[in-house]
């Protein structure tokens, strides 16, 4: 078994206990049991980052972007050397079968390279001026110091698309990382101090989120936010960065819908999305969760669900043969049987598991809820846990209806086999992403975001590094 380490502060290029020494336990989801400590900053340390990150940012904003793009490459190749060491730290730390935990490290690499290349199309225009002596042009430039804030569900994946956007574009950082799982992220970090990051350009603090956010963002050297979480948080935040003015990255809550038509390959549709509710334990914000079926396919679909959900190996991470982990955290458990219990209690079938697994650590049963009414609080709330809601519907009209219920707008899904249908899904369900007939999210090259609750801007795609950079005009009469 690996060692699992007490996690430092990283700031100014040095790791560090906290300035008065304080730590807070890091348990393991397979056992409850603890398995190391994660230092918990003070003020003082960051006071000290924030002075870190402004002095960082003066020398990396001067550092040219093929020297910045060179940098990360090497971050990146280093980061795929230690990826079975890392991904074995996440596994501890999270839960989640080794097998995710080492794609997950591997594709981080992968959007580190992928923002390395964007570093170096930071365009600005020359814009046809109205006179022939004068020029116009735009550049663009790194907006400044970061405050970054990413859960634990993605230990690796949430910190690296914000750090490697903000490096990309010239900023510095300060990334506030998850509590619960914090030495993968830590050894990302590492991966860039050992690729030869300045003293100061990207650092890391543990401790208590909303301490940390009412003081990173309102400070004056914090230029720009970013944040993952739940959709209650992400609006506090969002306002606290709108009364100071600064610019703000939101990635909430999901609720995906799922329509699947009469006409949809039964066989891929099966295939492709049963597996995708149950990876992570279900505590991905892009999750699949409403399964709308047409009646045609209704009932062999749920009975289907309800098949793989009996027959999922549940269990400990390090297993090779575990296809599913346990919750990463103790309170997702009553959180969970709360929302099935109240679908029940509204009428709903249960098909499939439903309860707690054992006593020992956080494991929960693959569930699917079938004819679950929108009454029901799992129908309106994300239960970030591996639960399914199989509905019917007998038109189209009906399912992109419910589709666009929630005020969530992050992922959807749908199979169809009718190019006229997935046209109009396209140009009418509310998402700020939708894959059709495959699962073709979270590339480093395409957008990652959401619209309406699920908040703004994108973590993918040429527009991600758009969020780190400001444009200035520049115009000069001969
Ligand atoms: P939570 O709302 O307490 O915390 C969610 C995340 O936000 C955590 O990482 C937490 O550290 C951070 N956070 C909370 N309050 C904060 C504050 N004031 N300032 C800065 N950061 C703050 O919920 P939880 O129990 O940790 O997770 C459950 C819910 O969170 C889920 O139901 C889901 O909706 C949401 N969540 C979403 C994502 C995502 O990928 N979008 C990831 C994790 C959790």
């Amino acid at each position: 078994m690996i060692h699992y380490p007490n996690v430092s502060l990283f700031i100014d290029g040095t790791w560090r206990p906290a300035s008065d020494g304080r730590s807070i336990p890091v348990m393991d989801p397979a056992t409850a049991g603890q398995i190391g400590t994660v230092a918990h900053a003070t003020r003082a340390d960051l006071d000290e980052a924030i002075a870190a990150a402004e002095r960082g940012f003066e020398v990396w904003r001067k550092t040219s972007s093929f020297d910045r793009s060179r940098l990360m490459r090497k971050a990146a190749d280093i980061l795929r050397d230690r990826a079975e060491h890392v991904a074995a730290l996440m596994v501890r730390e999270n839960g989640k079968p080794l097998a995710q935990a080492r794609l997950e490290t591997l594709a981080g690499a992968d959007i580190i390279d992928w923002f390395a290349g964007e570093a170096q199309r930071t365009y600005g225009q020359v814009i046809p001026s109205r006179s022939p002596d004068v020029l116009q042009m735009t550049l663009k430039l790194p907006v400044g110091p970061v405050a970054a804030f990413t859960p634990w569900n993605f230990p690796i994946n949430q910190v690296v698309r914000k750090l490697s956007a903000a490096l990309a574009a010239g900023c510095s950082i300060i990334v506030k990382g998850p509590e619960e799982t914090p030495a993968s992220p830590a050894e990302l970090l590492r991966a860039f101090a050992d690729a030869g990051l300045p003293n100061g350009v990207a650092n890391l603090v543990f401790g208590v989120p909303a301490e940390i956010s009412e003081y990173l963002i309102p400070h004056p050297v914090i230029r720009k936010i970013s944040f993952t979480g739940s959709t209650p948080v992400g609006k506090q935040l969002a306002a606290l960065a709108g009364l100071h003015m600064k610019r703000a990255t939101m990635e909430l809550g999901g609720h995906a819908p799922v329509i699947i038509a009469g006409d949809a390959d039964l066989d891929l549709a099966c295939a492709t999305i049963i597996p995708n509710k149950f990876r992570n334990a279900g505590q991905v914000c892009v999750s699949p969760t409403r399964f709308l079926v047409q009646d045609r396919l209704a009932d062999a679909f749920a009975d289907r669900f309800a098949d793989a959900a009996l027959n999922l190996r549940v269990g400990n991470g390090m297993d090779p043969d575990t296809e599913m982990g346990p919750l990463a955290n103790a309170r997702r458990i009553p959180a969970l049987e709360a929302l099935v219990a109240d679908a029940v209690d509204n009428g709903a079938r249960l098909l499939a598991g439903g309860r707690r697994i054992g006593n020992e650590g956080w494991f929960f049963e693959p569930t699917v809820l079938a004819d679950v009414p929108v009454s029901a609080r799992i129908m309106n709330e994300e239960p970030f846990g591996p639960v399914a809601i199989v509905n019917r519907f007998t038109h189209l009209d009906d399912a992109i209806a419910e589709a666009n219920r929630l005020p969530f707008a992050l992922a959807a899904f749908a199979f169809t086999r009718d190019t006229a249908t997935a046209t109009r899904l396209g140009a009418e369900v509310e998402a700020g992403m939708l894959s059709i007939n495959h699962l073709g999210l979270a590339l480093p090259e395409v957008p990652f975001g959401g619209t309406k609750d699920s908040g703004h801007g994108t973590e993918g795609g040429a527009e991600a590094l758009d969020a780190y950079l400001e444009t200035r005009l520049v115009t000069r009469k001969n």
